[in-house]
């Protein structure tokens, strides 16, 4: 077992499996018939022991709840983490529509959320069948997120109680940024050099490979400040003196959950933008 074949496997999956493809019971319309979610994903490695992870428990970044990969996975050896670029044809159904998300994006959201786990558990019996111990933290009963009211980061960083208002104790941008996949944009999008649209996906295993990856020790490595995503923005949620305002941001998707439920999404900000495919910045390489 090493990283290549992993790989491959996924690309394998990706290809290959109807969970990528929107079959006509659950199409939202014609439009979206057989419609391909997702392209080939990309990957990087990280030790387990990498520093930057514990740089995500400072209150600063996510704080004290987010857990180490060994906390996961007791004999830790390394992070695997992905990232699986919608389809051209999701992206640019999205992009034709300037305020509420397309039915390809909300598809993309929900269908292709349930193929990006399936991915993350035919890597895990892969590993599993070459004799290898992993876990997924998205889908572990130790996983934790919190979108609702309660402590804000602020309060949190003054001693408040709880864990803060948006965050996780595994967050998948952030573990996409360790591992070297790419850096955050003003949206807070992870861009990557398949671009930002898309999603993020990773295992903690024992399998020991060599970490890979470029590291960028800034946040905005890849981010151009075109200021695109400000712009496409249908709550102007997002500014270039403050970056994104997860409130104003939360209450649309709140207002799309409502309109389109059980369905939801947005990513405005993600697509007819430089960074929607690209890495349009080149900054900050460690
Ligand atoms: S649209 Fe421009 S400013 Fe916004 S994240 Fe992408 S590169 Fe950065
Ligand atoms: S997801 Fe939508 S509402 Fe939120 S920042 Fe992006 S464009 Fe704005």
């Amino acid at each position: 077992m090493n990283k290549q074949v992993l790989i491959d496997a996924a690309i394998r999956f990706t290809r290959s499996s109807e969970e990528n493809i929107i079959s006509d019971p659950v199409a939202l319309s014609e439009s979206v018939k057989g419609l391909v979610i997702f392209d080939d994903p990309i990957f990087s490695f990280a030790r387990a022991d990498d520093d930057l992870f514990s740089t995500l428990k400072k209150p600063s970044v996510i704080g004290e709840h987010f857990l180490l990969p060994h906390e996961w996975l007791e004999g830790a050896k390394t992070v695997i983490s992905f990232f699986l670029p919608f389809s051209e044809a999701v992206r640019t159904s999205n992009s034709r529509e300037s305020t509420w998300p397309s039915d390809g994006w909300l598809h993309g959201r929900i269908e292709g959320q349930a193929f990006l786990k399936s991915m993350c558990l035919k890597l895990q019996d892969d590993l599993a069948e070459a004799g290898f111990r992993s876990i997924i933290p998205l889908t572990d009963s130790r996983f934790r997120s919190r979108s609702g009211p309660g402590k804000t980061r602020d309060e949190a960083g003054k001693g408040g109680q709880g864990i803060p208002y948006y965050t996780s104790n595994w967050s998948e941008r952030h573990i996409a940024w360790v591992c070297g996949l790419g850096s955050f944009g003003l949206s807070r999008g992870l861009v990557t050099s398949k671009g930002v649209a898309g999603r993020f996906g990773s295992l903690v295993t024992d399998l020991q490979v060599e970490p890979d990856g470029e590291r960028h020790e800034s946040f905005l490595s890849f981010c151009s400040s075109c200021g695109s995503c400000i712009k496409n923005c249908p709550v102007n949620a997002i500014s270039f003196e403050h970056g994104k305002d997860q409130d104003i941001c939360s209450k649309f998707q709140d207002e799309i959950k409502e309109k389109f439920k059980p369905r939801y999404g947005c990513g405005k900000c993600q697509v007819g933008v430089p960074c929607e495919k690209n890495m349009p910045g080149r900054r900050g390489k460690i």
